[in-house]
């Protein structure tokens, strides 16, 4: 007898998935740490559940950064801070490639045996794949950013299973505050820590309302940044570059885009990593490094005669540009386009320059998550925000 097809259809079994553990719910930076064995240490490691920078400031620096010096109350312990570019651009790199670079020659120099970094998905290039890369190949193919949230704590329980013992951790601030807090417990002898600044990071899916918010071409952008002449930067697959001022974003639709962690994020400029590569602190074309302890120096010196380097700037007055955004950001007030590019013109001519500038991006995104944790979540406000956060926060006039 032949059976009716429904007769042969495996009887339906409700489909019952797991939902993610996530101690930090709604907070949660999918950081990657709960996804492994690591999971039990989360409710300590997480950066949105347990702020402990200063303890962990004195562990991987030897002390808590100085509230008196202001240099470090804005980009923590350091003791060096460069403007520099490498003299050969790494094609395809988000900016000159010195973190990949830095990677590649860790790995040839025999110091680690492995590199956690983050590749793209083959189909999607802005979804994030973690890897522990083992060879510069693997390196390389990690270079340029995956501007979301990137899992790249994922892959710790792999580490023992490869008997890989010498790490180079590449991360951004959350991530490396959950590594920090758990790195004497992954059996490793040697720990470097490769971080770069972070902030404004979304979902997969609050990135593509990014772009179609924001870009004339969504669907073709390849690569983007907050850059310092205060426009977004993308750049799209036929080579062109297009350019959107700060203060012509479309700040009603993008207020929902932010990831809830990183709207209650105090750790921009990645305090925990022993060297830390952005772009904020130099000026337009060039890189900035702070070097934080004797690590980073050692990794600094890897790749020191590869790179060029140029003063760092620290010009202008940033209090009144910051009080003023404050303001328009927290009421949502969108500017029409002309008017955002010609005030872009005026505050990149007469406005902060390198650390300047720097610390206007610190005070401005400070006050806006302080407002959102004092709004969102005012139980935790006073432990969750570290003092060198309270004290940047306390020059401005906050609206209520
Ligand atoms: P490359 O050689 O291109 O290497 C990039 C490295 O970044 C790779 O090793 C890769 O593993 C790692 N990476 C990529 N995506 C992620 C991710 N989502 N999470 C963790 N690691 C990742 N700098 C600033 O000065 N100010 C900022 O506001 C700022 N925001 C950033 C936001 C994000 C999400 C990221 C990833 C970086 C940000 N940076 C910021 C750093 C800056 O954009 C460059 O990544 C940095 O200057 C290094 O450039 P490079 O050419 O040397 O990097
Ligand atoms: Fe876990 Fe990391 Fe999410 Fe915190 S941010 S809940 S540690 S995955």
């Amino acid at each position: 007898m032949i059976e009716s097809p429904q007769a042969l259809a495996v009887p339906k079994k409700k489909l019952t998935v797991k939902p993610k553990n996530r101690p930090a719910l709604a907070q949660c930076s999918e950081c990657g740490l709960c996804d492994t064995s690591y999971l039990r240490f989360a409710k300590r490691a997480c950066a949105f559940i347990t702020q402990h920078i200063g303890e962990l400031e004195a562990r991987a620096h030897g002390r808590e950064r100085d509230l008196t010096n202001p240099q470090e109350l804005y980009f923590g312990v350091h003791s060096g801070m460069y403007a520099a570019r490498r003299k050969v651009p790494l094609a395809g790199a988000q900016w000159s490639g010195i973190v990949s670079t830095l990677a590649v020659r860790a790995l040839e120099a025999g110091w680690v045996d492995a590199v956690l970094c983050v590749q793209s998905d083959p189909n999607d290039r802005f979804t994030p794949r973690p890897i522990l890369a083992r060879t510069p190949a693997e390196v390389l193919a990690s270079r340029v950013n995956k501007p979301t949230l990137s899992p790249n704590l994922s892959v710790l329980d792999e580490i023992p299973e490869l008997g890989i013992t010498r790490l180079l951790a590449i991360g951004v601030g959350c991530q490396i505050q959950a590594l920090r807090t758990v790195q004497d417990q992954i059996g490793l002898k040697e720990l470097y820590v490769l971080g770069t600044p972070c902030v404004d990071n979304v979902t997969r899916a609050g990135l593509q309302k990014f772009l179609d918010t924001t870009s004339r071409s969504p669907q073709t952008v390849i690569h983007y940044e907050f850059m310092q002449d205060f426009q977004v930067h993308f750049k799209h697959s036929d080579g062109t570059t297009e350019k959107v001022p700060f203060f012509g974003l479309n700040t009603k639709e993008l207020k929902e885009v932010f990831a809830p962690s990183c709207l209650s994020c105090f750790d921009y400029v990645n305090g925990l990593a022993d060297l830390v590569v952005g772009y904020m602190g130099a000026t337009f074309g060039w890189q900035w490094l702070v070097v934080r302890n004797a690590k980073g120096q050692q990794l600094f010196d890897l790749i020191k005669d590869e790179l060029e380097f140029t003063e760092i700037l620290d010009q202008g007055d940033r209090h009144q540009a910051a009080q003023q955004g404050i303001a328009l950001y927290d009421q949502g007030v969108t500017i029409p386009v002309w008017i955002a590019r010609l005030l872009g013109l005026v505050v990149n001519r007469v406005g902060p320059k390198g650390l300047e500038y720097a610390r206007f991006s610190i005070d401005s995104h400070f006050v806006r998550n302080y407002l959102y944790v004092k709004r969102n979540y005012p139980h935790r406000l006073e432990a969750h925000v570290p003092p060198y956060a309270k004290q940047i926060v306390a020059q401005y006039e906050l609206p209520h």
